[in-house]
């Protein structure tokens, strides 16, 4: 029976999950790669990402209660998130620092190791290091949008810094939008409407939570088990390659030297 998602294992007792919509773009990704390795390395990135927010989270008192790898990245779902604004940075932070460290450490065997490990190791580095940067735009509720609403919630308060951190998060959103328009990337413009529309809705929860909100919706209710799972979104940075990260890095470099040869 076909289901919405598959289990692939268990990680510290966290079930990680293959979502449908990534299992059917693999083979999109693998012949736009034209690799299938390298799609499957940069969804396991992803997966090593999110535990290193699972990680923290759980030492912060956190329930994890699955991650999920789809189409737009990895999700970590996560309930009674930290709300103490130290322990928010520490847990928005964790899973860029992984893939930082993943990706310097697959750049430095690269070039030390050389052979035929080089062209995976360096695909592997510039795979992470992407991963990593692109995660701390602060485009709320990316994890660098975490991080500034943290910031700015020591001094001005949990909700005026969420409603400046979602704010912030559309500019970024409409900005990846347009860019995924005219650059052809149809996933960074599902990723910009995404970030777009659950900064509104993270929004609206923390004024939930604070007991603030007066819309249209704010009706009475009981309780839902569901209230208080948040989830930690980590999407991937989705240039389009015609080729893996190695030979494209390998041309551009070969590019820019060459300018520098001719004048
Ligand atoms: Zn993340």
């Amino acid at each position: 029976m076909l289901k919405s998602s598959y289990n692939l294992g268990t990680v510290w007792g966290i079930p990680i999950k293959i979502h449908i919509s990534l299992i059917i773009i693999l083979p999109l990704l693998a012949i736009q790669f034209q690799s299938i390795l390298i799609p499957v390395l940069l969804f396991a990135s992803v997966a090593l990402h999110e535990l290193g927010h699972s990680y923290v989270a759980r030492k912060k008192g956190a329930y994890v209660q699955e991650i999920m790898l789809m189409m737009l990245g990895g999700v970590a779902k996560i309930a009674d998130m930290p709300k103490r604004p130290s322990d928010e940075v520490k847990m928005a932070i964790a899973g860029p620092l992984v893939s930082l460290a993943i990706g310097g450490i697959a750049l430095a065997l690269a070039f030390l190791l050389g052979g035929i490990l080089t062209r995976t190791l360096f695909s592997v580095g510039v795979i992470n290091l992407s991963l990593g940067l692109f995660n701390l735009i602060p485009a709320f509720p990316m994890d660098g949008g975490r991080v500034l609403r943290a910031g700015l919630a020591i001094k001005k308060g949990r909700i005026e810094a969420t409603r400046i951190a979602a704010g912030v998060g559309k500019v970024c959103a409409v900005l990846f939008g347009i860019y995924g328009l005219t650059h052809g990337q149809p996933i960074l413009v599902l990723i910009a409407i995404y970030i777009y529309t659950t900064g509104s809705k993270e929004y609206r929860m923390v004024l939930m939570q604070e007991g603030q909100y007066a819309g249209p919706f704010a009706q009475p209710r009981e309780p839902r088990p569901s209230d208080n799972l948040n989830a930690e979104v980590s999407p991937p940075p989705y240039a389009r390659h015609k080729e893996d990260p190695f030979d494209q890095y390998v041309k551009r470099a070969k590019n820019y030297f060459g300018k520098w040869f001719k004048s």
